[in-house]
């Protein structure tokens, strides 16, 4: 992790620790934040590269399938994603889509699928995505209208999904589709689906603000069979919400790196530019600045670890994950956007750390339920506890 002293709130574990010096030493020594030409390239490279360094362990659950612990440790992943931030947002997106493209085979997975799959994401021989958003329905999941009907053993898949990170690389893909079993989110399915599968191709590529393998998809009668379907049918929904909620906390935790990252640039930059007969940093102006980054990162930070603490001590994080990733991702945004501004002119030259970190952040306020939503679930969780109290003690 970025900051070694935040290794000592109570939170963490002697493995946390350990996994903190060893993943920053490894990143320091191999990651950089060199402007990639061939972005599918460099993060089929970077995928390789974590497997063999034995990282992507952490990003799938069971021992038996290539994991570190029979369950996901939700803050060893998060340990690894702040530290991956901090430096370089590509090798971050690509521990991530592992972890996310591959959550819902840990969670739901037969033995097979488990076996089929997991050993070589965590071996950085598989590449993951998962695929729940359509041009029509982003935040709407459950209105998704990409169509699986059940004919001759397996499915027959027909509809578009969009924004697909991995879309492209990937070997396999979960995707959510309608099988209609009730209305809404109670008529949704799993699939995993590979490249190869007969009416599914790549329709676009999206060029995005920070460039990532990212399409949009699409089935044309693909035929898959019953043994690729993730979970119960009509179960689907509830797969996708819980890959989600297992990988929020983590996005929490990249903005925290970002966020420090733009810190140390910000504190290097301040101390060593000179103007006025002085350093910048000498200024009661910047100060202030400086003085609230470093407050609200911890404060994002607290949010996020209390959150991987919580899910991992068995607890339902919906409130408290949301609560991270709204004000982590937030605030990484107001503190890139001040170290951009400590920066001058130079911290909006192409290829700066500084004017890169502030492209890099923007998509995490949207993806993965943007802070409307984040908003929108605390908001649903406060009120159900508040009625729930005063439910109990009008019947006490
Ligand atoms: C870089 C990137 C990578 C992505 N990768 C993946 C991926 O791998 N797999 C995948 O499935 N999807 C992926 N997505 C899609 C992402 O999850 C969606 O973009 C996101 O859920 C928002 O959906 P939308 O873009 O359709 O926006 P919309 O749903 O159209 O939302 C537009 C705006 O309306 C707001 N809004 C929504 N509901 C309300 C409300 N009730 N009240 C007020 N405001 C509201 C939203 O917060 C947002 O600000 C990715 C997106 C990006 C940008």
């Amino acid at each position: 992790m970025a900051d070694r002293r935040a290794m000592d709130w109570p939170f963490f574990e002697a493995r946390h620790r350990s996994l903190a010096s060893s993943i920053n030493n490894w990143a320091t020594k191999t990651l950089s934040r060199v402007h990639e030409h061939d972005v599918d390239l460099a993060c089929k490279g970077l995928v390789r590269r974590l497997g063999a360094s034995g990282w992507l362990k952490h990003a799938v659950g069971g021992r038996a399938f290539g994991g570190t612990e029979d369950a996901i440790d939700t803050r060893a992943i998060c340990i690894l994603r702040e530290t991956l931030a901090y430096h370089s947002g590509l090798a971050d997106f690509a521990f991530a889509m592992q972890g996310l493209g591959s959550g819902a085979i840990s969670l739901f997975g037969t033995e097979e699928q488990k076996k089929k799959y997991l050993p070589r994401v965590a071996a950085g021989k598989a590449i993951a995505a998962f695929a729940l958003s359509e041009p029509d329905t982003g935040s709407d999941a459950a209105a998704l209208s990409c169509a699986a009907r059940a004919e001759g053993g397996g499915y027959v898949l027909s509809g578009e999904k969009t924004w697909i990170s991995n879309g492209g690389i990937a070997d396999f893909y979960v995707v959510f589709a309608r099988t209609g079993e009730a209305a809404g989110a109670r008529g949704i399915s799993a699939f995993v689906i590979e490249p190869g599968a007969r009416g599914f191709a790549i329709a676009e590529r999206i060029e995005a603000i920070a460039p990532h393998p990212l399409a949009r998809l699409i089935f044309r009668e693909c035929f898959v069979s019953g043994a690729q379907r993730l979970g119960e049918p009509g179960h689907g929904f509830k797969v996708a919400m819980a890959t989600l909620d297992v990988l929020r906390t983590s996005v929490a935790a990249a903005a925290v790196g970002f966020a420090r990252r733009a810190l140390a640039e910000a504190l290097h930059r301040a101390t060593n530019r000179k103007m006025f007969g002085q350093a910048l940093s000498d200024f009661q102006l910047t100060q202030a600045k400086l003085a609230q980054m470093a407050t609200s990162i911890d404060a994002a930070a607290l949010l996020t670890y209390r959150a991987a603490w919580l899910r991992d001590q068995g607890h339902n994080v919906t409130v408290e994950a949301a609560m991270a990733k709204m004000t982590a991702t937030e605030t990484a945004q107001h503190v890139i956007d001040a170290a951009v501004q400590i920066f001058g002119g130079q911290g909006v030259k192409s290829g700066e750390v500084v004017e890169q970190l502030y492209r890099e952040i923007r998509p995490l306020r949207i993806y993965e339920g943007a802070t409307e939503i984040q908003q929108l679930v605390i908001a649903r969780g406060i009120l159900k506890a508040f009625q729930e109290n005063t439910h109990n003690e009008a019947t006490r």
